[in-house]
């Protein structure tokens, strides 16, 4: 066997980051606190107990009524491959909203199921009309309609009232990717007419990554059951199947994580313990704080963000009529090396900002102030980092003015 490098004996011990970039943010401490808890046997009654009160908490963070209320063990990306390896079949006809990197992964993950899949799209830095939607439904007559609510890589978020009752209208259902939006901008999901709406902790919930909230309908709820096939390991006398396919997936097959989170509590997977402490936590300081006061509370912070970015002279990027209020892009301006003031405000200030994909990479810096972030003080402090790393960089600025801009667009 090779020697062990000495290292990989020292504790865990990383640098105090402020995480300012479009996620994973800081996580609240009492978000870090909960994740240290005891832990439980998974059919303990305070366990199914800490299931039933998350499902009861993410009722009115989805803003739904939707008995189908609870966590998918993974990232963000594992409740959008479950809801939408669960949702689609095969040979099914999907309509994809796309404005943005997510729209993209939407589509990689259709096309591993064998879908067909038929886009409407909008430019990086747009967001697609409703009008434009309602023709492609027509068009197309999709079995599913997936979009994202707030695509990061582009800080665009899409419009989505109204956008259920055309996909219901055309016998389609539609599914939400609100990863980046949940807990900083309003969800809808009821208003919205979604079927399934999916999130992820670590942006505006405030957490670390590794649980994924989901919301689904009674119409997807009936959609998905119609491929329950139970696990032999487990299948009870007098337990059938239905009649649709059977799901692709073990793992993320939403009829069995369902029959899990029911008071069936069918076993599937071992629920990821801490991780649903740490939804749970999250969940109540987002409802302790209150929707609107925390809406209003990102709202702040994003007109802050942008006033600041303004009066340094940079040119925000992307449609102000639809922006997100939790993630700003920023134009790198001509001349100045991006990633090299990355480095610096990383390295001098302990300050992490995000970088771009695809045809914005080296184009665009993303400034997140989302959850536990989205707070006067880190805004100011972020502003007033970028800005000397500009001008150390040699970039002339009016000096102080992203941090006066701000301070005034926190009030106004
Ligand atoms: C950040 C983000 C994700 C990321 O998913 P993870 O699996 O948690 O990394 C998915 N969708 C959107 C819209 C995002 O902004």
């Amino acid at each position: 066997m090779l020697p062990l490098d000495p290292t990989l004996f020292g504790e865990i011990d990383p640098p105090q980051r402020l995480l300012m970039g479009p996620g994973p943010v800081n996580a609240h401490p009492r978000v870090l606190r909960a994740m240290s808890a005891d832990l439980l046997g998974q059919f303990d009654p305070e366990m199914t107990d800490y299931m039933n009160q998350v499902m009861a908490l993410y009722r009115p963070i989805f803003g739904t009524d939707n008995r189908w209320t609870m966590l998918i063990d993974g990232t963000a990306r594992a409740a959008i491959e479950a809801s939408l390896v669960s949702l689609v079949t095969a040979g099914d006809t999907v309509l994809v909203v796309n404005f943005g990197r997510f729209g993209l992964l939407l589509q990689e993950i259709l096309a591993r199921i064998g879908a067909v899949v038929v886009t409407v799209d909008a430019p990086w830095g747009e967001t697609v009309p409703l009008d434009a939607i309602a023709a492609a439904i027509d068009r197309v007559g999709p079995k599913i309609v997936a979009t994202v609510h707030g695509d990061t890589s582009t800080t665009m978020a899409q419009p989505l009232d109204g956008l259920g009752d055309l996909a219901h209208a055309a016998g389609a259902l539609l599914y939400v990717d609100a990863t980046a939006t949940i807990g900083g901008m309003e969800m809808a999901s009821d208003r919205w007419g979604a079927d399934i709406v999916t999130g992820g902790l670590q942006k505006c919930l405030g957490g670390p990554s590794g649980s994924a909230p989901i919301t689904i309908s009674d119409r997807a709820a009936d959609h998905i059951f119609a491929r329950r096939h139970v696990e032999a390991g487990i299948k009870a006398a007098g337990m059938t199947d239905g009649a649709g396919p059977r799901i692709g997936s073990n793992y993320f097959d939403l009829a069995m994580i369902m029959d899990y989170w029911s008071e069936k509590r069918l076993n599937h997977h071992t629920e990821a313990t801490s991780m649903l402490y740490a939804a749970r936590e999250c969940a109540r300081i987002m409802l302790g704080e209150g929707l609107e006061a925390r809406y209003a509370r990102h709202a702040r912070a994003g007109r802050a963000v942008t006033a600041g970015l303004r009066a340094m002279g940079l040119t925000v990027f992307g449609d102000d009529a639809y922006r997100m209020t939790n993630v700003t892009g920023v134009y790198i301006p001509e001349g100045v090396d991006g990633e090299r003031i990355r480095t610096m405000m990383r390295e001098a200030f302990e300050i992490e900002i995000g970088t771009a994909f695809g045809p914005l990479a080296g184009k665009i810096w993303r400034i997140g102030a989302m959850g536990y972030n989205a707070a006067r003080h880190k805004v100011l402090i972020t502003l007033g980092a970028l800005e000397a790393c500009l001008r150390r960089e040699g970039h002339g600025l009016p000096a102080g003015a992203a941090v006066d801009a701000a301070m005034e667009a926190w009030e106004g």
